[in-house]
């Protein structure tokens, strides 16, 4: 078959993609590795989404049910159960290759949209010694097992790092019975969102230790402790440590966009995000006709801004433009998406997304085109977890450069 669009991955990124590109008059296909479409959001239980786009707080699969639903309206074709295994240029367009039940197939698609979410990273990822036992689980892989097998994966449980899944399954394991002895941390602040922090552990006494991490995972067939230590400035464990008792240790240590697909394609990726690297309607910018949308592009704290991204880059590809790409600079900051700007229009509002290297109690970004400052926003309480959304027009130049500064 022969599509204007082909979304891979049917989470909030590419349900809004297609819509969007739907309602700009597209042919769309939507291919899904798993039986049911929303992505993540179909494990997330508890509420806090949508609070931005729709003004209310939704849980996981309400979000997602809203965007599933206008898929539908929109007639826009969905393959779930499908997983894309392949994709090559072909004749100015591309060819997706994919392998289902139904067994192997190829489809022709003039552009493309990366949705794939993301990877959390792994125990292995962040050197914990000992054997391999039962009871090691990665914080969205516990979440699947609670909240879509409705199956407890221990009674005695320790959180390896502070990322918003571990808080959301301390919280969640608590009320499902378990006993939650501690979230971990290695670095100085947490690393998930304040209300995350006050919501699932303040409000249920469970205790936070900061520069300390797990160092050693103890127990044959099953977990049956590990050894928590102090670090110090440069993460390195400092001591003895003690032995904590336990018969789970989930590991919420960050997550990585999925861009295995985009490896295939060869695209430019930005070392900072791990996604690729696009102008500001999502297209990557070193191959024309590819998107990346959502937490495959860079790791999103809110879906509202998944969906925000999303939307931008299906409406994009109904157009044709001739671009014009200039490099965004990124000064004191973690990273900044779009890494360029495409300057043949200008003086339109452009949304950047970035984060801050540390917490900052008054900063500011400013945006300089060919070294003179053109825009400036005043932040405060920057918190390297809270992605910082900025709205700048910018004019036609050969340079951009967006710095935060802190204020006194
Ligand atoms: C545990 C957790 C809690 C969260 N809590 C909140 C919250 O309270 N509030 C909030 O606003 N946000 C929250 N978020 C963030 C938000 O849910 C995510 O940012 C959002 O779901 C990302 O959407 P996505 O479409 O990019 O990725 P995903 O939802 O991960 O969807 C990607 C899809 O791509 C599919 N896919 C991948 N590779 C292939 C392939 N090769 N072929 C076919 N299909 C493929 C996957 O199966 C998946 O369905 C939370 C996230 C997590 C993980």
């Amino acid at each position: 078959m022969n599509y204007g669009l082909i979304v891979i991955g049917g989470g909030p990124a590419g349900l809004k993609a297609a819509c969007s590109a739907a309602e700009k008059g597209l042919k769309v296909l939507i291919i899904e590795r798993e039986a049911q479409l929303g992505g993540i959001l179909k494990q997330c239980v508890h509420d806090g989404f949508g609070v931005i786009r729709f003004g209310e707080k939704l849980t996981g699969p309400e979000y997602a049910y809203r965007d599933i639903t206008e898929v539908k309206r929109l007639g826009i074709e969905c393959l779930t159960g499908t997983f894309v295994t392949g994709i090559c240029d072909k004749d100015g367009g591309f060819v997706v290759e994919t392998t289902s039940a139904q067994g192997i197939r190829s489809d022709f698609t003039e552009k493309i949209a990366l949705a794939t979410g993301c990877r959390e990273r792994t125990p292995r990822q962040v050197n914990i010694h000992g054997t391999r036992p039962a009871g090691v689980l990665a914080a969205g892989a516990c979440q699947n097992f609670v909240n879509l097998k409705g199956l407890l994966p221990g009674k005695r449980a320790v959180i390896l790092g502070s990322g918003d899944i571990g808080l959301i399954m301390a919280r969640r394991l608590t009320l499902e019975g378990a006993e939650v002895i501690g979230v971990y941390e290695a670095k100085a602040t947490p690393s998930g969102l304040q209300r995350n922090i006050r919501q699932c552990l303040d409000d249920f006494g469970i205790p936070l230790h900061l520069k300390t991490t797990v160092t050693d995972v103890y127990g044959d067939k099953r977990v049956e402790a590990v050894r928590v230590s102090a670090v110090d400035d440069s993460m390195n464990p400092v001591g003895e440590g003690e032995i904590v008792e336990c018969d789970l240790l989930v590991v919420s240590v960050g997550l990585i966009p999925e861009n295995e697909l985009a490896e295939k394609l060869g695209l430019q990726t930005d070392p900072a995000t791990k996604g690729i690297a696009v102008d500001q309607y999502m297209m990557s910018a070193g191959k024309e006709g590819v998107y990346a949308v959502g937490n495959a592009l860079h790791v999103h704290d809110l879906v509202d801004y998944v969906s925000e991204g999303a939307a931008t880059a299906g409406a994009d590809a109904a157009n044709t433009r001739k671009r014009s790409l200039v490099k965004v600079g990124a000064e004191g900051l973690m990273y900044v998406v779009p890494q360029y700007v495409d300057v043949s229009d200008a003086n339109e509002k452009k949304t950047f997304y970035m984060r801050a290297p540390r917490d900052m109690a008054v900063a500011s970004v400013k945006l300089y085109a060919d070294g003179e400052l053109v825009a400036e926003r005043k932040l405060k309480n920057v918190k390297p977890p809270e992605m910082l959304r900025i709205q700048f027009k910018f004019r036609a130049s050969d340079s951009i450069t967006l710095r935060l500064e802190e204020e006194e």
